[in-house]
């Protein structure tokens, strides 16, 4: 994970909500590296237990997440993929279908940039964008600091955009319902046996970009076929973000994944 592939050192992460100010924190996430020479075993073990110990607490916050939500009737999903898969574009048209019926609110991660918050807001949603700064992934703790600014109105959907990353953001659980994975035809389609953590870890794959079939070598039985090898439970969707190709689909199955999200609540009448 991040101790491995280097991102989680000493990242600061800054943020800004809808106004527009941004402000940074930076956040010690205290990984201490023993650089000791002729002790590599004894720096592999402790890198090991250094991960768990991340990923336990991550959990930890990630339940607390999953309790604010259901306590609120928001059903939360985790889009992940590799950068340029079209996430943003897919939550932009998802907003504007849905068309205010049902409220909808995004955390929006990447590095760096208000890029994809500011692209969120023309659509009509209300949107926070995180900076991970040197990190590759979101974490439980970024999402719950997010979550007092987004006011989340009780029956909201909150669509969270990982950073773009097919690998680290599979082990962060941020408290969603799901993970959905957007993949597209514009990479190769072994995707799923390459990154077949990633692949486990989803419930849903939206397979974008459909529309550039005719012009690309993608072959769509062979990837579906990859990645029910890797996750026999995984639903596909063939979706285009460019012309609405089923998105019909799509919206069914976010409205059934969220219907039961006034049940645990009944205060709040759906
Ligand atoms: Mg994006």
């Amino acid at each position: 994970m991040c101790t491995t592939c280097g991102c989680g050192h000493d990242h600061a992460h800054g943020h800004s909500h809808e106004g527009g100010h941004a402000h940074e924190h930076g956040h010690e996430h205290g990984h201490g590296h023993g650089h000791g020479h002729g002790h590599g075993e004894d720096d592999a073990g402790r890198v090991v237990l250094l991960e768990r110990a991340i990923l336990d607490k991550n959990d930890r916050v990630a339940e607390r997440n999953r309790g604010f939500f259901r306590g609120r009737g928001v059903a939360a999903f985790n889009l992940v993929s590799s950068p340029g898969a079209g996430k943003t574009a897919v939550l932009e048209r998802t907003i504007r279908e849905l068309d205010g019926q049902i409220p909808i609110a995004v955390i929006e991660g990447d590095q760096a940039t208000e890029n994809d918050a500011a692209r969120i807001r023309a659509a009509g949603a209300r949107a926070v964008q995180v900076n991970t700064g040197t990190g590759c992934h979101l974490d439980a703790e970024m999402v719950w600091s997010e979550l007092d600014g987004l006011d989340l109105a009780p029956g909201s959907l909150l669509m969270i955009e990982n950073v773009g990353n097919l690998v680290c953001p599979a082990l962060f659980d941020l408290g969603e319902r799901a993970k959905v994975l957007v993949g597209s035809v514009t990479e190769g389609d072994d995707k799923p046996i390459k990154y077949p953590h990633m692949f486990r870890a989803s419930r849903l794959m939206l397979l974008n970009k459909v529309d550039l079939l005719p012009h690309v070598d993608f072959d769509v039985a062979r990837f579906v076929e990859h990645a029910r090898s890797v996750n026999p439970e995984i639903e596909v969707l063939e979706i285009s973000a460019r012309d609405g190709t089923g998105f019909d689909a799509w919206l069914r199955w976010l409205r059934d994944e969220s219907a039961d999200r006034f049940e645990t609540n009944p205060s709040y009448g759906g």
